[in-house]
């Protein structure tokens, strides 16, 4: 299909105009240089609403415009306490006259006095915050299937008292969201086709899989052979490329394409530079982090961006991209995280 069809599929879905787009995307010409590719950015922490946007605000876009479709005005979202999807769901909340309830779970612990980040950001735009303690002998898988029973009996009390709920599943990972990464990828053939190039590879950070699954369907709607890795930034299973390949599946029925499927084969994941975990730091993301603010003036975060650019150098640098390839690194935002808990932060500045 071409790229006329794909935005016509695109246009009759409700969505709720959120971001700023297209999102701006251009060479990294001294980067290239250094690294023997044409380094292009794709700048998704640029979405807006504020100035702390992120990959999130193009799922919200459809999924709020969903929301506000079936008359809905409260809107329930999980994550981890510094999560940029909880933080980026309430900015969006707040542009639509929507109220935001957010169930967090404390896998980095809060210091009441001292909050920090994306969780400062959630109590400023005034959010209905419920922090999920992880109790002991509970896995953080655990505690946040309780945050998710939490949220269930909260919303069923919302409900009888007359009001709507919305359910937005973490990372805002579902079909709905997953179209606004659909029409992501579209966008950004546009952009490198008025620039005369194509990407051979696009890089991105990997969480609950909805931006790669929506990516994939775009990927497949247009026919394009773009290779996208995408870095995971946490310990997933096997499955995670079946489960993957049939959210981006969905996403293309909801779109209304037919004829088109997305095979797990066609996803390329990585667990190699996530490690030791989770919101945990590690030195080849710090050294990321500090190469791509030194030599070009850009903020990546410790927690997502930072980790798949540092995938991305390796596989430069390895020869796994070949010297000469066009390369798209999509970021998909996060750098609040470098206001956050030390923890997350790691020594990122000590050298
Ligand atoms: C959520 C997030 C991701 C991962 O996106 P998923 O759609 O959950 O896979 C990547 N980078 C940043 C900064 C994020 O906040």
């Amino acid at each position: 299909m071409d790229r006329t069809g794909a935005k016509e599929l695109l246009g009759r879905l409700p969505k709720a105009e959120l971001g700023f787009y297209p999102t701006p995307c251009y060479k990294l010409e001294r980067l290239s240089g250094q690294l023997g590719v044409e380094l292009y950015i794709k700048r998704d922490d640029f979405s807006g609403i504020s100035l702390f946007g992120g990959n999130k605000i193009r799922k919200l876009e459809y999924l709020l415009g969903d929301a506000k479709e079936k008359g809905c005005d409260i809107i329930f979202t999980y994550g981890a306490t510094q999560s940029n999807h909880a933080m980026q769901t309430v900015s969006a909340c707040r542009r639509l006259g929507l109220i935001p309830v957010l169930y967090l779970v404390a896998v980095v612990k809060p210091d009441e006095e001292d909050i920090r980040a994306n969780l400062l950001l959630d109590r400023v735009m005034g959010a209905e915050v419920h922090i999920v303690n992880i109790e002991e002998g509970e896995t953080e898988q655990d505690a946040e299937e309780r945050s998710f029973r939490m949220a269930k009996e909260h919303m069923a009390r919302l409900e009888a008292q007359g009001h709507h709920c919305y359910e937005v599943p973490m990372g805002g990972a579902s079909e709905t969201g997953s179209v606004g990464f659909a029409g992501g990828f579209v966008e950004l053939e546009e952009q490198m086709e008025a620039m005369g190039v194509k990407a051979d590879y696009i890089f991105h950070a990997t969480g609950t899989g909805g931006t790669m699954a929506g990516l994939h369907a775009g990927r497949k709607l247009l026919g394009s052979d773009t290779e996208i890795i995408s870095i995971n930034v946490s310990h997933k299973e096997p499955v995670y490329l079946r489960k993957s390949a049939d959210l981006a599946n969905r996403t293309l029925a909801v779109l209304g394409a037919r004829g088109v499927e997305v095979e797990p084969g066609d996803l390329h994941t990585d667990l190699n530079y996530y490690l030791p975990g989770y919101e945990i730091p590690n030195e080849a993301s710090s050294e990321a982090i500090r190469l791509l603010a030194r030599e070009e003036g850009l903020l990546l975060d410790p927690v997502y961006s930072g980790k798949a650019f540092a995938g991305m150098l390796d596989y430069i640098r390895t020869g796994q991209v070949p010297a000469g390839s066009t390369v798209v690194f999509w970021h998909t935002g996060g750098a609040t995280a470098l206001f956050a808990e030390k923890e997350i932060l790691g020594d990122l500045v000590r050298r």
